[in-house]
């Protein structure tokens, strides 16, 4: 789930991080404001997910992340907040070892993305 109502595909060397990051700020650039679920918790996601993308994030914030989208879905006045809550579940059920990559290679994750590094990595080991 990367949208409410769009389609995207990425290979295996794009940063799952970043683009959630990246869904992260249009929701919360979108949020009226009415509900703070949504208006509170939008920004703290997009928050958590730059500091963990550029290299500044705590494991902890992994858990902090999916605690603060469990508390929009289901408790915002119009659909946003649960479209802004959903692609954070997704990411973190499905990629969290992506995330938590990102906290233990600070400097590393601003120079190549998880796929490439992964990759790499199995190269090396099947030398
Ligand atoms: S969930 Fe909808 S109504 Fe509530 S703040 Fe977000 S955009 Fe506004």
């Amino acid at each position: 789930m990367m949208g409410s109502g769009g389609f995207i595909v990425f290979d295996e060397d794009q940063c799952v991080v970043r683009h959630t990051m990246t869904l992260a700020h249009f929701y919360n650039h979108e949020s009226c404001g009415q509900c703070s679920p949504c208006r509170e918790g939008t920004g703290w996601m997009y928050k958590i997910l730059k500091s963990i993308e550029y290299g500044k994030g705590k494991m902890s914030d992994i858990d902090l992340l999916w605690d603060i989208q469990r508390k929009i879905e289901g408790n915002t006045i119009c659909p946003l907040g649960d479209a802004a809550a959903w692609p954070v579940a997704a990411a973190i059920r499905h990629f969290r070892d992506e995330f938590e990559w990102h906290v233990n290679n600070p400097e590393e994750c601003q120079k190549r993305n998880f796929g490439l590094a992964h990759y790499a990595d199995e190269l090396v080991a099947n030398a």
